[in-house]
């Protein structure tokens, strides 16, 4: 089991005031943006040192320190592949990219300019999720782009513009919860996902006030608990149900703001309509939960409230990768408004967001219905603005796509695209349904894929373009509470690796679409990404990197109206016609899939402290691959002795779309109806081989957290 501790290593180096000057970058990971510096070291792994910063205050996760690895590592691609007679060759850059062209051209002359697809991701630079969208809209002239960050945190998103009107991860900076008495967390783990952010859970740990919502004793989990703390160990896919329940349980017990509901929401009797029904013992029924944990969560964040100590509700990955985790996060923040927490000093309700630009990465236009500074591309105002930027005529710009699901499963089939541009993402792994997938992929006439490894889903490509990485490229990152940060290049690319933005540029004069409207430098793409965002939901017009270097702290939005940035939203009201946040809440509904006879138990997916993602650059790690080598599923040994079963025996789990082989990791904390399986593992240890692209209706977020399984002997 995860040790919290070990997970926090806290560096006794000297501190810096703030690691946001020359030579400082950030952690290549996830969006808690650890600020480190890299040296190049002689014959060995550039080293990795931490710096202070708000988020990590100087420490690192073990992803974070042997980061440098990737850099000169023996799997690093320094040269294009091109696949001749089945297989992958080198060859030179001209010769690759006149492969993409041709390919471009004939899916262009068969399927128009739909005929190309492209797909991105939450690890691009703002200022390459900005091109891409760019590139894809007026090079290619296709409709056809989305990204991985759907699978990430688009029902949060979906959720947040519904009530807020407005989108940011955390609408605060990350310090507010230091000295908060109580904090729920409702399917987040951070202690093994950003273990540096639980130094931000003291005062609630210390207190006894830290609640977590998770199906599993999770590492965070057992943190709370070792302080006193709460673990709600919910039903999977009760997540709603959870959320009603607790909002029933703070009208009841007297609990709610009503001065608050009165003056800064709208809505709460449409949303009493549902959670009247779910009285504490019914959601006691449902979610597995106690009643008397219930009332005790409630208690917690209320009195935290009441004595001015702070108290907040934050949601992840757990409560929001559903069918519908847009309503199920609809239904936590209806709980945080009844609590009357957000838009205030010293409480709050936020998303912890996954991946590295997770936050950037979905404000500037690599995702199918927006376009840059969080615009919706079906707006005529945003279009005619976009436009003007970049200096076309709003009809040149082609109207909103499809999500990252559907766009991965209309490849190769009738009147779908047959040539695919893909970025940052590693789908073969990390898709719902990923062997459907992958036959999609391998169904195009031209898959192409930049990347810096071979990756399960570059191993599938027609293309192979090697690409600089985090520290050999300079840019910008927004991390998970809204500060836009420099990244900064500390080594120098390998001979042979290219920059995304190069790659684009080159593009686009072989395809005589303007190569001047692609610049190369990240510093002008920037500029330009400020002037399209002007006036949007993500304003970055008044920053520039020159105020990033100088260490200044620039939230979004930072435009004409907020040129100092913008902390903390929603103090004076919220983003919406009217200023009030509204209550938006859906009756609750049962996992899309049920057990069944043949599929009796609910698999859950999950991360692990040693990997990141789809596991292509940790798994390639040396001392990440040691720590987690292989595929396990955990499970409560009752139910593995049920079918034979004992700690360390090779088992596989089988859905309706696939079987995983896997170790069985016995644990007598797991839930009799559930196994834990992380998704982090290639071949046949994939997870997402079991899992079901049930799309959430408003998010388009597929069902990665539930799916009826069996277990079985290998
Ligand atoms: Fe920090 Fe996240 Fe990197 Fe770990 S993975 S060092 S928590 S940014």
């Amino acid at each position: 089991m995860t040790s919290v501790d070990t997970a926090r290593v806290t560096p006794d180096r000297p501190r810096v005031q703030d690691a946001e000057g020359p030579g400082h970058t950030h952690c290549p990971y996830c969006a808690l943006q650890c600020a480190m510096s890299v040296t190049p070291t002689a014959g060995r792994a550039a080293e990795v040192t931490p710096e202070w910063f708000p988020t990590n205050r100087g420490g690192l996760c073990r992803k974070g320190w042997t980061a440098g690895e990737l850099l000169d590592h023996p799997d690093r691609l320094t040269t294009p592949l091109i696949r001749r007679d089945g297989r992958l060759e080198p060859c030179d850059w001209d010769t690759a990219l006149d492969r993409v062209v041709d390919g471009i051209r004939r899916a262009q002359a068969a399927g128009g300019p739909d005929g190309v697809a492209v797909f991105g991701g939450g690890g691009l630079t703002n200022e390459k999720a900005y091109q891409l969208g760019k590139f894809t809209r007026l090079a290619l002239g296709s409709r056809l782009i989305d990204y991985n960050g759907r699978w990430c945190m688009s029902s949060a998103a979906a959720a947040a513009n519904r009530s807020f009107g407005l989108d940011r991860g955390l609408p605060f900076p990350v310090t507010d919860l230091s000295g908060a008495r109580a904090v729920l967390l409702i399917g987040a783990n951070p202690a093994d996902t950003m273990p540096p952010f639980l130094q931000h859970l003291d005062t609630a740990a210390a207190a006894g006030g830290l609640i977590v919502a998770d199906p599993r004793l999770s590492a965070t989990a057992r943190h709370a608990l070792d302080g006193g703390g709460v673990h709600l160990r919910l039903r999977p896919g009760t997540d709603a149900a959870l959320a009603l329940g607790l909002l029933h349980l703070v009208v009841v017990t007297g609990a709610a703001d009503t001065r608050y509901l009165a003056a800064r929401t709208t809505g709460f009797e449409d949303a009493w309509a549902h959670a009247a029904a779910w009285l504490p013992e019914r959601t006691e029924r449902v979610t597995g939960v106690s009643v008397a944990l219930l009332e005790r969560a409630v208690r917690l964040l209320a009195d935290a409230r009441d004595a001015g100590a702070g108290s907040y509700i934050l949601t992840a990955r757990g409560a929001e990768q559903h069918a519908d985790g847009t309503s199920v996060v609809g239904a936590v923040i209806a709980l945080a408004l009844a609590l009357g927490l957000p838009g205030r000093p010293g409480t709050g309700y936020g998303t912890l967001t996954g991946q590295g630009n997770g936050q950037g990465g979905r404000e500037h236009g690599q995702k199918a219905d927006q376009l840059p500074g969080y615009r919706m591309i079906t707006d005529p105002d945003a279009r005619a603005h976009v436009a003007a930027v970049w200096g076309v005529d709003p009809e040149q710009i082609p109207g909103p796509g499809v999500s990252a699901f559907e766009l991965l499963d209309s490849l190769g089939q009738p009147g779908g695209p047959t040539a695919m541009l893909l970025h940052a993402s590693n789908p073969v792994v990390s898709a719902p349904d990923a062997d459907r997938v992958a036959e999609r992929l391998r169904a195009l006439d031209t898959l192409v894929v930049a990347d810096f490894v071979l990756s399960e889903t570059a191993a599938l490509a027609d293309v192979v373009l090697p690409v600089s990485q985090w520290a050999e490229e300079e840019g910008t990152l927004t991390n998970l509470e809204g500060r836009v940060l420099r990244r900064r290049r500390s080594i120098t690319p390998p001979d042979g690796a290219r920059d995304e933005l190069w790659i684009w540029h080159e593009l686009a004069r072989r395809l005589d679409r303007g190569p001047e409207n692609f610049p190369t430098d990240p510093r002008v793409v920037f500029d330009e990404l400020a002037r399209a965002s002007a006036g949007g939901k993500a304003d970055y017009s008044a920053i520039d990197w020159d105020r990033l270097d100088a260490g200044e702290v620039l939230h979004w939005p930072c435009g004409s109206d907020s040129p100092d940035g913008t902390p903390r939203l929603f103090l004076d009201g919220f983003a919406t016609a009217d200023g009030r946040a509204r209550f938006v809440v859906d009756a609750p509904r049962t996992p899309a899939e049920p057990t069944d006879a043949a599929f009796p138990l609910l698999a859950t997916t999950g991360r692990l402290l040693a990997h990141y993602q789809s596991g292509a650059q940790t798994r390639r790690v040396g001392e990440l691959a040691a720590a987690e080598p292989r595929m396990w599923v955990q499970v409560h040994p009752v139910v593995a002795r049920a079918v034979g079963l004992a700690d360390g025996d090779a088992a596989r789990v089988v859905s309706r779309r696939g079987a995983v082989e896997a170790e069985v990791r016995c644990d007598e904390d797991m839930r009799s109806d559930t196994l834990f399986l992380p998704f982090h593992f290639a071949g046949s240890g994939r997870a997402n081989l079991l899992t079901l692209p049930e799309l959430d209706p408003h998010s388009r977020m597929p069902e990665f957290k539930v799916c009826a399984v069996r277990l079985e002997a290998a």
